[in-house]
């Protein structure tokens, strides 16, 4: 495949203070010797690959040095794009990052899109569809486990899992296409129709554990869409400064997309928490009565997590108790605050009013009870097995969709071997099985669909 050379500004994940102006392409060597000046007059395209060259950008008009560099000079196809790679680090703020860019695009380059580098590397088969998504994954990710579930499947984790399927399938219909080639035997149909039944089952089970991952992993992904609900004074303030002060408050802008929002997460061992309308509990202490009882409960089905409190030193009032009605339904933990004062509430009618809901006791000014919140968190959606690495999880909507649309249409093949549906009917769907998780790895995938995939990654990816 033939491409011409772009470039974008990079910033490493996680190093805000270093940019670097990376390029990609035939021309990426040529475009960045035009401007880079090495020591004794060396030029980029004479060293060898993997190497990092000190030296300075000059302007090559006016011969004005622009910035000081460390040039890292990398060659197909040993690389992430499988092309020739240069990255210029920079260290003299955006400023002079910016001016380096725009010598290297008036030496020859053009402005990558964004996620162009990381569509190469899928238009180069250096990675497939689900690793490049996993690297979109990686930039978001808002805590270590989110990132290490990106890695996972950046390292084609996932990717191995469905092309073992793939290949089981495959192996099944060359043996269903053979059978139905060669029907000499009468015990054909039969034994055909057993087969698949082994096999059929065997890829719906592996496909309902992807699928049962795939929650957990959206909630990394995503963050847990968290609502701290109550009535005026129960302490829903002092609860959300708890957990925003014992844990690291993430607040994250994500670049490059038109959201351009800036939310607020907290990490609760290593689950995301997106705390939702945190403004409102800041200032008008109580969405209830702010954006009145039907509104509020549209916003609490938005909602993942809802923690409800309630003021232990005080009987329960009929608002508390329209409260927990409310809530009954929903993933609920009822905090029941201010146990350093003597008890009025009766917590056996909470029991009653949410059974399904968790109860912790707290008292949030004297940080008693915020670990067991913590833990009832964690437990809540990950029973202890949060520290699962090796799981393969699925945690991209597209994937679970496919997935899902995969497992139909397995349980359908499975199906017409129950009502002893000729084999050649059943093929069809096990084909078409097939290719559905071959939308995964973007095997059978169209353009429109890559274009609008790779546009949400964040320019110089
Ligand atoms: P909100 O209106 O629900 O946000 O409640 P706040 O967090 O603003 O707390 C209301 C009042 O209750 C404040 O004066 C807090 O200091 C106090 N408070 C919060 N938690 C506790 C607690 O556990 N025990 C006691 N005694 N007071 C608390
Ligand atoms: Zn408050």
């Amino acid at each position: 495949m033939e491409f011409d050379t772009i470039a974008a500004i990079s910033t490493p994940i996680g190093e805000g203070a270093i940019a670097i102006v990376r390029l990609s392409g035939d021309e990426a060597i040529n475009i960045a010797d035009n401007i880079y000046q090495g020591i004794g007059g060396k030029c980029l395209k004479d060293v060898a690959s993997h190497t990092i060259h000190y030296g300075k950008i000059v302007d090559p008009k006016t011969s004005e040095i622009v910035e000081e560099v460390m040039v890292t000079v990398m060659k197909g196809p040993k690389t992430f794009t499988r092309e020739d790679v240069i990255e210029i680090n920079c260290h003299g703020g955006l400023v002079s990052v910016n001016r380096v860019l725009q010598l290297v695009l008036r030496s020859g380059a053009r402005l990558a899109e964004p996620g162009e580098f990381t569509k190469r590397a899928f238009l180069n088969g250096r990675i497939d569809l689900s690793q490049a998504e996993a690297v979109m994954d990686l930039i978001r990710a808002k805590t270590d486990k989110a990132m290490n579930v990106a890695i996972g499947q950046m390292e084609g984790r996932l990717s191995k899992l469905v092309q073992k399927l793939r290949q089981e399938i495959l192996e099944v219909v060359a043996h269903v296409e053979v059978n139905i080639d060669y029907p000499e035997y009468d015990d054909v149909e039969e034994m055909t129709h057993r087969l698949l039944n082994e096999k059929a089952s065997y890829i719906r089970n592996e496909l309902q554990k992807l699928l049962e991952t795939a929650h957990q992993g959206k909630i990394l992904r995503e963050g847990l869409s968290t609502a701290i609900i109550g009535r005026p004074n129960v302490g829903k303030s002092s609860l959300l400064n708890s957990l925003v002060h014992e844990n690291k408050a993430i607040v994250t802008d994500i670049p490059g997309t038109t959201r351009d929002v800036i939310e607020e997460y907290v990490n609760v061992r290593g689950v995301p928490l997106r705390l939702i309308d945190t403004a409102g509990i800041r200032e008008t202490e109580d969405i209830v009565e702010r954006i009145g009882v039907e509104r509020s409960k549209k916003y609490l089905k938005e909602a993942d997590l809802i923690l409800l409190v309630l003021n232990a030193s005080e009987p329960l009032t009929p608002e508390d108790e329209a409260l927990l009605e409310t809530v009954a339904g929903f993933d609920v933990i009822v905090i029941a605050n201010k146990m350093d004062l003597p008890q009025k509430i009766d917590l056996e009618r909470v029991r009653q009013l949410v059974p399904k809901g968790k109860m912790i006791t707290t008292s949030l000014l004297k940080d008693e009870g915020i670990d067991e919140l913590e833990e009832a968190i964690a437990t809540m959606y990950f029973e202890g097995q949060v520290e699962g690495a090796d799981l393969t999880y699925v945690s991209n909507s597209r994937h679970i969709a496919l997935i899902s649309q995969a497992l139909q249409s397995i349980e359908d093949v499975l199906e017409g071997v129950e009502l002893g549906t000729p084999i050649d009917i059943i093929q069809i769907d096990l084909t078409r099985t097939w290719e559905l998780l071959g939308e995964i790895i973007g095997d059978t995938v169209q353009e429109s669909l890559l274009d609008q995939l790779f546009s949400q990654f964040c320019l110089g990816k």
